[in-house]
């Protein structure tokens, strides 16, 4: 039995190590041979692939299940980004505003402009994450400090620039809860194999 784990862990470290282990592969062959510490990692780095670029062979190695997962969290995060670019957050104006009025414009008009396209970028838009670091950073043009600063630490207390984080999240769980423990991968194999029989 030493053996036997000897030398499943030997095959493991030397598939790791191969520069043609893809992603998609790591992850079909962690589901399938209950490697379970590939799965999440391999997923994870499924899911950082921009939708449009999963091909049908990727999509074939995931397995419909995993695919299905992995689709439908593409889809809310994209949902719920044109749904934040379409919609700036209401201003805020501050009891210490020195430009009442103005202040109010600026961030609309910064949220049209900046924020906006960053989140509806086709290919490298920025993550919520980022888009609150440029919020915190820049200085938006005719905005005071004031205003500036309860609008974007309003944003950031709503949670909506982290919420597609969430979504990612939660499809890692649902692929680590189906497959990335050792016996829970076992059933999830053992239920398939029963269904096809
Ligand atoms: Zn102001």
């Amino acid at each position: 039995m030493l053996e036997i784990d000897d030398g499943r862990t030997y095959a493991i470290d030397q598939l790791s190590k191969r520069a043609d282990l893809t992603s998609a592969l790591q992850f079909h062959l962690g589901c399938a041979h209950h490697v379970t510490e590939w799965v999440e990692p391999a997923f994870r780095a499924l899911m950082k692939i921009p939708f449009k670029d999963i091909s049908r062979e990727i999509a074939h190695l995931m397995g419909p299940d995993a695919f299905y997962i992995l689709s439908q969290a593409h889809t809310a995060i994209r949902d719920h980004l044109n749904i934040l670019a379409f919609y700036p957050s209401d201003p805020i104006e501050s009891v210490r505003c020195f430009r009442p009025g103005r202040c109010t414009e600026a961030w609309v008009s910064q949220w049209w402009q900046g924020v906006a396209k960053h989140l509806l970028h086709p290919d490298s838009g920025k993550s919520g994450r980022e888009i609150l670091g440029m919020l915190e950073e820049v200085s938006i043009p005719g905005m005071c400090r004031n205003c500036q600063k309860e609008n974007v630490d309003w944003v950031k207390q709503t949670g909506v620039m982290t919420k597609a984080d969430e979504y990612f999240e939660g499809a890692v769980e649902q692929i680590v809860a189906a497959y990335g423990s050792r016996d829970k991968g076992k059933a999830a194999a053992t239920a398939v194999e029963d269904d096809e029989a």
